[in-house]
């Protein structure tokens, strides 16, 4: 049986050579051989049989934090809804799908009564892709409130981790090789919930006033540096407005790399290299990308350190 037979035969939709660009945030990159939408864990499960014989898998959350490669990706990309993305509240408790909407699941928590959420406020991403990358801000990160996840891995078991075994850093988690995340348990509140919020709408006001938020990005490029800011430090280096293609430093923040409408991964690439060398060569620090490379990408694609 085919690859793309033995994903239909798990109930999955699938849709060969699937445009990814206007999927992901950037609104870059090629096609995915098959992008995979999945709605129950069963598919997920079936799928991840395949993934134990060989067939390579993807996950695309909201694709707020990937640069696709031009030539897209070879083998499934999966997309998770229906019951990959719902939410079931008990209590202070709740667990998300993992294909969940971020701001989703604010509305649907205010809706409830419920805070705890704040660390996702004006994250765009999924519950799958803020567990994955310890999404945060100001307010907190994902630890704070995630208490486990089911995933599947490669075979199909599905595995319940507490969040200890996720060992969340700064913008990272560890999860199983190749471990497809479905749900997350979270810790909620029913107190102080409108002093919460307010503390939500307050950092949605600074964001909107400081990010460039009108051209296609992934948020911030790189972490910051123990004591100091990317931001800081690429404003510095005299790097605002850079432009290769049709890809730039943005001008409003300079983590930001942006998409003035005609940009390629490639053009990306070369700016995030940039950057990175540039300001090793200026301040000596040799920052972390933040954003993940899905597709073919040759290791060190973002740079390599030169001593
Ligand atoms: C305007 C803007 C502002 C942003 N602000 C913030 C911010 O304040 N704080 C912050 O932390 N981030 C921020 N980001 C970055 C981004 O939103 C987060 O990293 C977010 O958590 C990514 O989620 P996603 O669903 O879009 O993941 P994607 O970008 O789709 O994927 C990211 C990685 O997670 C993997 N992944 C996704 N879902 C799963 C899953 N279910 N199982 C296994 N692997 C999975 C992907 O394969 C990929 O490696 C911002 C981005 C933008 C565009």
């Amino acid at each position: 049986m085919s690859w793309q037979s033995a994903l239909e035969a798990t109930g999955a939709r699938v849709i060969p050579d699937a445009p990814l660009a206007r999927l992901a945030y950037w609104r870059v990159g090629g096609p995915a051989q098959w992008l995979v939408d999945l709605t129950t864990v069963a598919q997920l499960s079936g799928v991840m049989r395949l993934a134990a014989d060989g067939l390579p898998i993807t996950v695309l959350g909201k694709g707020s934090n990937a640069l696709v490669h031009d030539d897209g990706i070879a083998g499934a990309v999966l997309r998770l809804k229906g019951a990959l993305a719902e939410l079931v509240i008990d209590g202070t408790s709740a667990t998300a799908g993992a294909g969940m909407l971020l701001t989703v699941l604010l509305r649907r928590l205010d809706e409830a009564g419920l805070a705890g959420a704040e660390p996702f406020a004006g994250v765009p991403g999924t519950v799958g892709g803020a567990v994955v990358m310890n999404a945060g801000t100001r307010l907190g990160e994902a630890r704070d409130l995630v208490r486990s996840v089911t995933v599947v891995v490669p075979g199909g078991e599905l595995r319940t981790l507490d969040a200890e075994a996720l060992a969340f850093g700064y913008r990272t988690a560890t999860l199983p090789e190749g471990a497809v995340v479905a749900f997350a348990e979270l810790h909620l509140t029913d107190r102080d919930v409108e002093a919460r919020q307010a503390r939500r709408q307050e950092l949605m006001e600074a964001r909107k006033a400081t990010q460039p938020l009108n051209l296609p990005s992934c948020g911030s490029t790189f972490t910051n540096p123990p004591g100091d800011y990317a931001g800081r430090l690429i404003e510095a280096s005299g790097l605002k407005g850079l432009r290769i293609g049709g890809a730039s430093v943005s001008t409003k923040h300079a983590n930001f790399v942006v998409n003035h409408g005609d940009a390629t991964a490639e053009d990306i690439r070369q700016v995030i290299v940039h950057i990175r060398e540039t300001v090793f060569a200026r301040h000596g620090i040799w920052m972390t990308p933040e954003v993940k490379l899905l597709g073919p990408w040759e290791p060190g694609a973002l740079g390599r350190r030169s001593e």
